[in-house]
């Protein structure tokens, strides 16, 4: 069971891996927790993707496919993985086809997770915290119980900066315009799966898991 997880921002990528690595038991290798790991294995890519971090340099495509071997080559990928946030670009989903290539393996699925822009606009900017005590509501799915105040100490909610109408907007257009490409070269390969994210989470779990009992 060796997959790819994409989906725009706000589209429930998170939710839905947890769904599927506490069904199959494959780990949900995220590009994030890769470098970390590595970091703090010190290998000699996590070495040096570290010496690029700290400049604040973005860590080159080598090193970045390197530790992507070295995740995937490990025992607990034997039995698939579900990679997220990996690859990112076009020439990085052919140096994972390499990569899978040299381990005997290919990808069986990528499963792309669709929200219409608008709804992941209304996901992503309802967010509201509180001032006082940090308790997060969102306009639409937990709305406190007086608009602008806090149900647990009637402190002042606010929106952080990152959730405002224009930089979410922003956000999602660099996604849309990254994605679309690699989602053209998936979908020649035949390994796409678009998913309906805009149903229920129980809903958009049970398609995912619908395609994937067949690789069982
Ligand atoms: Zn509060």
């Amino acid at each position: 069971m060796n997959l790819v997880l994409m989906g725009l921002p706000g589209a429930g990528k998170g939710t839905q891996a947890e769904r599927v690595v506490a069904n199959y038991g494959i780990p949900h290798i995220s590009t994030g927790d890769m470098f970390r790991a590595a970091m703090k294995e010190g290998t000699e890519l996590g070495m040096q993707a570290k010496s690029f971090m700290d400049k604040g340099e973005l860590v080159p495509d080598e090193v970045t496919i390197g530790i992507v071997r070295e995740r995937l080559s490990k025992a607990d990928c034997d039995n698939g993985f579900l990679l997220d946030g990996f690859p990112r670009t076009v020439p990085q989903a052919e140096a994972l086809e390499n990569i899978l290539t040299d381990l005997g393996r290919k990808i069986d699925y990528v499963i792309n997770i669709q929200v219409d822009q608008e709804i992941l606009m209304e996901r992503l900017t309802g967010r509201r915290i509180c001032k006082s005590c940090g308790a997060t509501y969102h306009l639409v799915f937990n709305p406190p119980a007086s608009a602008g105040a806090c149900d647990r100490c009637g402190g002042e909610l606010y929106q952080r900066p990152d959730d405002n109408e224009e930089t979410v907007q922003n956000r999602l257009e660099v996604n849309v315009k990254q994605t679309q490409p690699l989602l053209d070269f998936y979908q020649a390969k035949g390994y796409l799966k678009n998913i309906n994210g805009q149903q229920h989470i129980d809903q958009v779990f049970s398609d995912i898991d619908s395609l994937l009992r067949d690789l069982k």
